[in-house]
């Protein structure tokens, strides 16, 4: 799932990792613009299925 820079606000950064254990997905982000790294943990069932497409 692509994600926006937390620092720049750089839109739909894909994740350069993606991790999955169990209902968790780790997410690994690394910004093509200024550098800025981050992870997000995301529940996935968390979300409805209509948001795989999005
Ligand atoms: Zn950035």
């Amino acid at each position: 799932m692509k994600d926006n820079c937390p620092t720049c606000l750089e839109r739909d950064v894909a994740p350069a990792v993606s991790r999955r254990r169990g209902q968790r997905t780790r997410d690994g982000y690394q910004c093509p613009r200024c550098g800025q790294q981050w992870i997000t943990d995301r529940i996935t069932t968390a979300y409805p299925a209509d948001q795989d497409a999005a």
